[in-house]
């Protein structure tokens, strides 16, 4: 009669599917168009099944958004390459995201940036996406909970700011605190269908690139919904 493998051999399967399924998204982000290979390597290396819920874990690696805790969710991760190359990061960078979530995309940017703040609304969020990004020795990440909408002013100004979260046009108080030359990757328009867009800071205009259609929860805040 078989017999199940011992338990820490099981485990060594696992990690080895894990990252051949990581293998297999890569080539799927690089045949739909994400060419930067700092990007393609970052999401080769980010455990997407630890950012998921258990009864997801199974399907962390489809390329779909999943639920996540307090109603939000995890985007897709075609999006957060997407999103993550409009960023232009050389690795020197300070970043700020608002909309933590699970903490998926942070750990992307963590790998690719020099410096990340992350704000998210929800407490409860913020705290498990904290203790995910320790484990992992995220060690250039700083959690705060609270309205991102508004930004951080003080510790702006950011060279790239990333919005997770959808809203109606860029927030003033962001703009106001990305550097000359800076960008901001936002999914902008309205409630149910946004467009996503880099704004790149230039002369002090905004010069705003449209990427492509998207959907993603709304931001919810002073400055956004
Ligand atoms: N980047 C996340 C996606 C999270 S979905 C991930 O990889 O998992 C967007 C998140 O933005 C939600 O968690 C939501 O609670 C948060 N959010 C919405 N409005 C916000 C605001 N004003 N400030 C901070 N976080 C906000």
């Amino acid at each position: 009669m078989p017999t199940d493998p011992p338990i820490h051999f099981r485990g060594y399967i696992q990690m080895e599917t894990d990252k051949s399924q990581r293998q297999k998204l890569v080539e799927q982000l690089r045949s739909r168009g994400i060419e930067n290979p700092r990007v393609l390597a970052a999401m080769g290396s980010v455990p997407r099944e630890k950012f998921v819920m258990e009864e997801n874990e199974y399907e962390a690696y489809a390329d779909c958004a999943l639920p996540i805790d307090c109603g939000q969710t995890i985007s897709q991760p075609f999006m957060v390459a997407v999103m993550t190359a409009a960023m232009e990061l050389s690795g020197n960078e300070k970043v700020l995201e608002i909309g933590t979530g699970s903490g998926y995309q942070t750990a992307v940017l963590a790998e690719l940036a020099d410096y990340v703040v992350s704000i998210e609304r929800h407490r409860f969020l913020s705290e498990k996406a904290a203790k995910r990004l320790d484990k992992m020795h995220y060690d250039n990440v700083r959690l705060l909970v609270g309205d991102g909408s508004m930004g951080r002013p003080d510790e702006a100004p950011f060279d790239r700011i990333m919005v997770t979260a959808a809203s109606q046009e860029c927030p003033p108080a962001l703009f106001d605190q990305l550097v000359e030359g800076g960008i901001i990757v936002i999914p902008v328009g309205g409630r149910y269908s946004q467009t996503l867009e880099a704004v790149h800071k230039i002369e002090g205009q905004a010069r705003r690139e449209p990427i492509l259609e998207c959907r993603f929860v709304p931001l919810i805040g002073e400055q956004g919904w």
